[in-house]
């Protein structure tokens, strides 16, 4: 059999694999869930029958119950040439991918209070991978590294000046693999190179994030410290007066309280004051219910809003772009969000924009648009396939 590469994406309570041919075309996927929880499950994908687990299973255990199950169903048949691991925090270390050696490990881990949710957990799965496949080079990607290009201008907040210098304090951006596909793939698109390609990408998934990309390179991006800032999400509020943590302490309501509600309470979900997902929140507007339509207008006039500020960081713009769950399904939001932005002569194809810009190239303007909007499907995986895969041959 080919050559294979593995892409590891381990989260709080999940791991999601997949793995890739030399070519490049994905070969399988697999996904545990519920892990360190008495109903933990796992299973390789378009097969019926799980992949046996013990209960309250570890990221170590689905892993190495993952990686037998692919032996086992003949989709593997020796060690992957590369791994690639998504990392969600590379802090101002990373510019970029990167091999996975002490060092590497070490500057993951100083960066783990900046993304305490998500880097240790990363290293659970960086650290099983390197005992399964101890003579494999491993790779990191991270999701910030794509902004590490912003100018001081963009990424620094006005505060004292000292927060940055002594603790870092500043945007870094977050769903860069996503907005680095959104640039290569839009510029094959409109037929030109990512290096003379400017767009706007909008990355609407249950986190939400939006990326002025000038001539190839990341200016300026809607998430910040965290990935709380910006766009309206399913359960994140996005952009909120920063007095209302002081505000909210006169209430009895804690800062960490306070942010736990910015983080799982609020957003979509808040403000309907039923679901975080977007297809369900469409459903109930059709039937009337007000809130949930409330949600989506608040939504999309956020994203508008973005749309026109992210302007101010591009020389000249080739097209917006729409990606993630919400972004490449839901020709409402699109809609809806493009409406608001007559003013600049940004217009869409309702009938192109209806079938997703399936047999368009992913095109949904109009043709008398200022600009082309063109709806991409993210590949995430296939970036960091991508990157393990060209870092390992150079070492
Ligand atoms: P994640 O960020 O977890 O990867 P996804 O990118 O899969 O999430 O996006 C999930 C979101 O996409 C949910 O809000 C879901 O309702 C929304 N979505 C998926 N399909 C549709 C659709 N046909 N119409 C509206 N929203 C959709």
């Amino acid at each position: 059999m080919d050559e294979t590469i593995l892409v590891v994406n381990c989260g709080s309570s999940s791991i999601k694999l997949a793995l890739f041919d030399s070519n490049h075309e994905k070969q399988a996927s697999a996904l545990a869930e519920r892990l360190n929880n008495p109903d933990s499950i796992a299973k390789i994908s378009g097969d019926s029958v799980p992949v046996a687990l013990p209960a309250n299973a570890s990221h170590d255990h689905a892993l190495q119950a993952l990686v037998n199950a692919f032996y086992d169903r003949n989709l593997m048949s020796r060690e992957p040439a590369s791994i690639g691991h998504r990392v969600v925090h590379g802090g101002e270390a990373f510019r970029e991918a990167a091999l996975i050696d002490k060092k590497t490990i070490t500057a993951i881990e100083d960066c783990a209070s900046l993304a305490p949710l998500h880097n240790p957990v990363n290293l659970i799965g960086i650290n099983a991978m390197q005992r399964l496949f101890p003579d494999v080079p491993q790779v990191a990607v991270f999701d910030t590294a794509f902004h590490q290009s912003l100018p001081k201008r963009a990424f620094l907040y006005a505060l004292p000046e000292h927060y940055y210098r002594e603790w870092g304090i500043r945007r870094y951006g977050f769903h860069g693999t996503s907005h680095q596909f959104m640039a290569h793939e839009a510029s094959r698109r409109l037929g030109k190179t990512p290096a003379t390609t400017s767009i706007i990408s909008a990355h609407l998934g249950n986190g939400c994030s939006m990326t002025a990309i000038d001539n190839g390179i990341s200016k300026d991006t809607s998430m910040g410290l965290t990935p709380l800032e910006g766009l309206v999400m399913g359960t994140r509020s996005g952009d909120v007066d920063p007095g209302l943590f002081d505000y909210l302490a006169g209430r009895g309501i804690s800062a960490s309280e306070a942010h736990r509600v910015l983080n799982q309470d609020s957003g979509l979900l808040g403000l309907s004051g039923q679901t975080n997902d977007m297809r369900s929140l469409c459903e109930l507007a059709d039937h009337g219910h007000e809130p949930s339509q409330l949600a989506i207008d608040v939504f999309c006039f956020r994203l508008a809003k973005y749309f026109g500020a992210m302007m101010v960081s591009l020389s000249h713009l080739d097209a917006l772009v729409f990606t993630g769950g919400i972004g490449e399904n839901s020709a409402r939001v699109r809609a809806q969000t493009i409406e608001h932005l007559k003013l600049l002569g940004i217009t869409l194809d309702p009938d192109l924009n209806n079938h997703h810009g399936q047999y368009s190239e992913g095109h949904i303007g109009d043709a008398d648009s200022r600009f082309p909007v063109l709806v991409i499907p993210t590949n995430e995986e296939l970036v960091i396939a991508r990157e393990a895969s060209r870092l390992a041959k150079l070492n």
